[in-house]
């Protein structure tokens, strides 16, 4: 059983059909990218899985039929998205940030435990955790991003072009922390506008044109550096 397949996923902005029915999957313990140019429809996708926007299809999760669940209640299922432009609290601090990440901890489950284990996998927020989020470098969001995400234990974390405006060495570091998580067993779905990146990790990839998936090669074919 795949760990999330879409199924004719479609969505429209008016008379704009900014994603054209669209399947895909994410097996377990799986690393796939969707790379495509600007405006190709990555975010509209991902939107749509997470219901963020309105969609016409079908999306399973571990084989059960999850389209008319929620936003909230696909996060509690354990899909996460890190959004484009992070969407941080920028006043709060990164301690904070985390913190609010966590709303699907179960009661008498420690924060703490979470917390720690987002400090391994970022060590540079250990040493930013009083500041506010505002006050870190594009890249550090972009940890913060992805680590108040892992603070809900996604099953399948998705992300959109986490590497944007980062300098390739910094988008380098994030993608490799992203490998770290799926060689422990995480699914992750990734966006991505340039190819190294998209191609850098993962195992599959999705070409995304125009609202559609052109073409889906794996990563022998594409040239892989791992
Ligand atoms: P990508 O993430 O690949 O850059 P998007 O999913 O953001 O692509 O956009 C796909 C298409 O939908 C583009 O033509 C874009 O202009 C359009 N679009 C995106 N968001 C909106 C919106 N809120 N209203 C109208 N059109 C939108
Ligand atoms: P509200 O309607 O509560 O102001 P939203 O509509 O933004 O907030 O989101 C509702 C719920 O959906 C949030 O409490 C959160 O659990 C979940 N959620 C929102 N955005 C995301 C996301 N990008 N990834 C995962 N879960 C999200």
């Amino acid at each position: 059983t795949p760990l999330i397949e879409l199924v004719d996923l479609a969505a429209a902005y008016g008379q704009v059909q900014a994603l054209k029915p669209t399947s895909l999957t994410v097996a377990e313990g799986e690393f796939v990218t969707v790379l495509g140019p600007n405006g190709a429809g990555k975010s509209t996708m991902l939107r749509a899985a997470m219901r963020l926007t309105p969609a016409s299809g079908r999306v399973r999760f571990r084989g059960r039929d999850i389209t008319r669940l929620s936003t909230h209640g696909r996060a509690r299922e354990g899909i996460i998205l890190v959004q484009e432009g992070r969407g941080l609290f920028g006043q709060m601090s990164v301690r904070e940030n985390l913190i609010l990440g966590a709303y699907t901890i179960a009661a008498g489950e420690s924060v703490e435990a979470r917390l720690e284990e987002v400090f391994r996998l970022f060590p540079r927020l250990k040493e930013r955790f009083g500041q506010t989020a505002s006050s870190l470098s594009g890249g550090e969001q972009q940890m913060l991003a992805i680590g108040r995400a892992l603070m809900a234990k996604p099953k399948l974390l998705m992300l959109d072009e986490p590497s944007l405006g980062l300098a390739p060495r910094v988008a380098a570091e994030i993608l490799d922390t992203l490998g770290t998580l799926n060689r422990d067993g995480l699914g992750i779905l990734l966006v991505e506008q340039k190819a190294p990146q998209a191609l850098r990790l993962a195992k599959r990839v999705y070409v995304l044109s125009l609202g559609g998936i052109v073409a889906e090669l794996a990563a022998s074919e594409v040239g892989s550096h791992h």
